[in-house]
């Protein structure tokens, strides 16, 4: 496809932001750190954008393994996109297939109409002979025909099949762009639709919608003493702990790095304090060993905030009151569930107005 000048400019100012951070922050030039700079210089998923930002102002860099969550959360999911258009495509090449067998089929048939009208025209003034040769041909047209049917239900059925193939395929693909490969709870992209559609529906449907946000404490800590991969597994293990104390209807997801979320459609405040604190016990009560070695790691522990949706609330207000929480029971002494109508969330706010 031809690419306008205007066009090749923008890409390439694109390419040149990209470099000037990966060179500014000094980290390694590999293709997964330029595409994660790239789309952060195109702004095309805000939400990336936002993440960048918060870590580069939390700890003024980006260090691999954040490119690689980044990478992981937002846009390798959009290589399974291109899957699933690939999956589109074949499908209609299917169809297109089928479609001119039919047209031949039906082609085949008005010729042999056509054919049995001619028999029937001359079939009164054919004496013995004529008959006999009539009959054969009509014989022959019949056979013809009957194989031109029978390739073409081959041919339907074999479609089928491979049509019925591709649309499983593309339920998987579906399913893995809307899933955190490390913890196989929902990602970010699928926490944004679906709290965008659960704020909707509770305010248009008068109900209640409560949002839990947790954070491992300390967690930073815990990677510099045991490594990255254990963190990873930490990671693994305080996701079960959330699946395993959410029920159907409530979403559970992998919000950020170490940061996991939980919509609680039709649920009050008091009920998703409840429900939070079931999470935070789950964590603190395992006993991590390390699988290898069996070297004892101690615990980890979370803080949880949790919000509920007020009139005029949107998505992000939402989020952001969870949050505040969360950051309310960071600063008081972590390993806490705190809501917004805790008196520490309004002291904290108080004190960020001071500020
Ligand atoms: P706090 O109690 O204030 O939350 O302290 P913290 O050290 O946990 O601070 P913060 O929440 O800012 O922690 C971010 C750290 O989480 C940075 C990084 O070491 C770790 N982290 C983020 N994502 C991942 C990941 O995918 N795997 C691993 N192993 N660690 C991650
Ligand atoms: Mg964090
Ligand atoms: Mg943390």
């Amino acid at each position: 496809m031809a690419t306008s000048s205007g066009e090749h400019e923008r890409t390439l100012a694109f390419a040149e932001i990209a470099l000037g951070q990966i060179k500014a922050l000094r980290q390694p030039a590999s293709p997964r750190n330029f595409e994660v700079w790239y789309s952060y210089a195109t702004g095309y998923y805000p939400s990336l954008n936002e993440m960048v930002n918060d870590i580069l102002s939390r700890t003024g860099t980006l260090s691999e393994h954040d490119a690689d969550s980044i990478y992981n959360l937002y846009l390798s999911p959009t290589r399974l996109g291109d899957k699933i258009d690939k999956v589109g495509a074949r499908v209609v090449d299917e169809i297109e297939q089928v479609m001119a067998m039919v047209d031949a089929a039906v082609g085949s048939a008005s010729n042999y109409s056509e054919s049995l009208a001619g028999v029937s025209r001359s079939l009164p003034a054919a004496d013995r002979e004529g008959v006999r040769t009539i009959i054969e041909s009509l014989v022959g047209m019949a056979k013809e025909m009957e194989l031109i049917n029978y390739k073409l239900e081959e041919r339907l059925s074999a479609s089928k099949r491979e049509i019925n193939q591709l649309q499983r395929n593309l339920e998987v693909a579906r399913n893995e762009s809307l899933t955190d490969p490390l913890t196989s709870l929902s990602n970010r992209k699928f926490f944004d639709q679906t709290l965008t559609r659960a704020v909707a529906e509770a305010a248009t449907d008068n109900e209640a919608l409560s949002l839990i946000m947790t954070d491992i404490d300390h967690f930073k800590t815990f990677n510099d003493t045991y490594g990255h991969l254990t963190g990873d597994q930490v990671l693994r293990l305080v996701a079960l702990s959330v699946k395993q104390n959410v029920k159907g209807q409530d979403t559970a997801a992998r919000y950020g790095g170490e940061e996991f979320a939980v919509i609680l459609p039709d649920t009050v405040l008091r009920s998703a304090v409840t429900v939070a604190d079931h999470i935070r016990r789950a964590v603190m009560s395992k006993e991590l060993m390390k699988r290898s070695t069996g070297e004892h790691l101690g615990r980890v522990t979370i803080s949880i905030g949790v919000a509920t949706l007020r009139r005029g609330d949107t998505v992000q207000s939402l989020i952001g009151r969870a949050d505040a929480c969360l950051y309310a029971a960071k600063n008081t002494g972590r390993n806490r569930v705190i809501c917004e109508t805790d008196p520490e969330v309004s002291a904290n706010e108080k004190t960020a107005a001071v500020a």
